[in-house]
């Protein structure tokens, strides 16, 4: 049956959200859990939270996968803007305890000048910290596109972060532009992109998708997000996605430009697939 949805405004709330996602016939969604480009977070709201909690088992909901704001840098070269984004992080694993089970993703980050390795070491130290509470959520890293300084854009950068956390509790969630974008031709070679992710990662760690099309061809390590079939990956690039064994039941998850009605259309598109 598979899981789609899109990325939903927080703003009216955690159970205003799973009623937009039902009218526009999403069965999971993301949501910023504070501004994407700022670090503000909503007041907190237990009876909204359990409110969501009960409509999402109702309506057989897959798991949501929450998304980290993009200011939150967990290895920039500032110790004490550093040590802000890791108390963001602790605070976003503590605040996804309303929505127990489900995921948060965030993107890596970006070393700024430091190098790969100093970064890695910081995001698996931020990450390993805010861990330590248990909080009943699971962790995903993105794959990135590896614009500019960018962590993630190669498998072996999140393999390296999984194993220095060593935590069931983190995996990977894979944005299909940004892939794309980094050098892995999930257009002509699917089945050999998720061997290398299996190779290198393991495929049980690969948790939820990101769907989106993009705007620049192969391996160009943009990062601009197109309307499904309207980019350089295609339709028939997503038929393939959606259908393959090892990702049809993950939560599938686009970030292409749309309003509301748009991502009503892709996601029937998506189910027709
Ligand atoms: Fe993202
Ligand atoms: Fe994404
Ligand atoms: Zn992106």
């Amino acid at each position: 049956m598979g899981y789609y949805g899109c990325h939903l405004s927080a703003s009216g709330g955690y159970a205003a959200m799973v009623e937009t996602a039902l009218s526009i016939g999403a069965n999971t969604f993301a949501f910023f859990t504070r501004n994407p480009r700022g670090s503000k977070a909503k007041k907190e709201d237990p009876a909204d939270g359990e409110r969501a909690v009960a409509m999402l088992r109702e309506h057989r909901f897959g798991t949501l996968v929450a998304h980290g704001a993009y200011t939150m840098n967990l290895c920039t070269a500032d110790p004490e803007a550093r040590a802000f984004a890791a108390g963001v992080l602790e605070d976003d694993l503590r605040r996804m305890a309303a929505l127990p089970g489900n995921f948060y993703n965030f993107h890596p980050g970006s070393h700024v000048g430091q190098g790969t390795e100093a970064g890695i070491d910081y995001i698996a130290a931020a990450l390993k910290s805010a861990l330590r509470h248990d909080y009943p959520v699971t962790v995903l890293l993105e794959t990135m596109a590896g614009k500019g300084s960018e962590i993630g854009g190669r498998f072996e950068e999140l393999k390296a972060i999984l194993d220095a956390v060593g935590s069931d509790n983190v995996g990977v969630c894979l944005d299909t532009c940004h892939v794309y974008d980094g050098g892995y031709d999930i257009v002509s070679d699917l089945d050999g992109v998720l061997a290398e992710f299996d190779r290198v990662i393991g495929l049980d760690k690969l948790r939820a998708l990101h769907l989106n099309d993009s705007k620049n061809p192969f391996a160009s390590h943009k990062d601009r997000h197109e309307r499904l079939g309207e980019g350089s990956l295609g339709l028939e690039t997503f038929r393939r996605i959606v259908n393959h064994p090892a990702l049809k039941d993950k939560p599938m998850i686009l970030e292409t430009p749309n309003d509301l009605e748009g991502y009503a259309r892709e996601i029937a598109i998506l189910r027709n697939l």
